[in-house]
């Protein structure tokens, strides 16, 4: 599009195409890279499958977890739901298993 302004232009890690931005049919906003090209007739994507979801921001709260009394922090969910979980619950990339407290409540 002509009145894209350069810094909004995001570039794919993967083949350095710009990235669009796309909105799934549950409603999840994403960035997939602009040369994945999905064809309903062999129900198949062609290009670059780069997808970037968008991270949940994170505000901290002056509440104190009500297992093991440390704070408590509020999430913003990529779908826009709210949840206040324990600030030592963390989620280890290695292991693939969350770590640390698992108090959460949705709001
Ligand atoms: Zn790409
Ligand atoms: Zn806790």
């Amino acid at each position: 599009m002509a009145d894209q302004t350069e810094e909004k232009a995001e570039i794919c890690p993967k083949c350095g195409s710009p990235l669009v931005e796309a909105t799934t049919k549950t409603g999840k906003k994403l960035k997939r890279c602009s040369t994945n090209v999905w064809d309903p007739a062999t129900r198949t994507s062609s290009g670059c499958d780069y997808v970037e979801w968008p991270k949940a921001s994170v505000e901290e709260l002056d509440e104190d977890c009500p297992e093991c009394g440390a704070k408590l922090v509020l999430m913003h969910t990529a779908t826009g739901k709210q949840l206040k979980k324990c600030s030592t619950s963390k989620w280890n990339r290695a292991t693939k298993t969350a770590e640390g407290c698992t108090y959460v409540q949705w709001m």
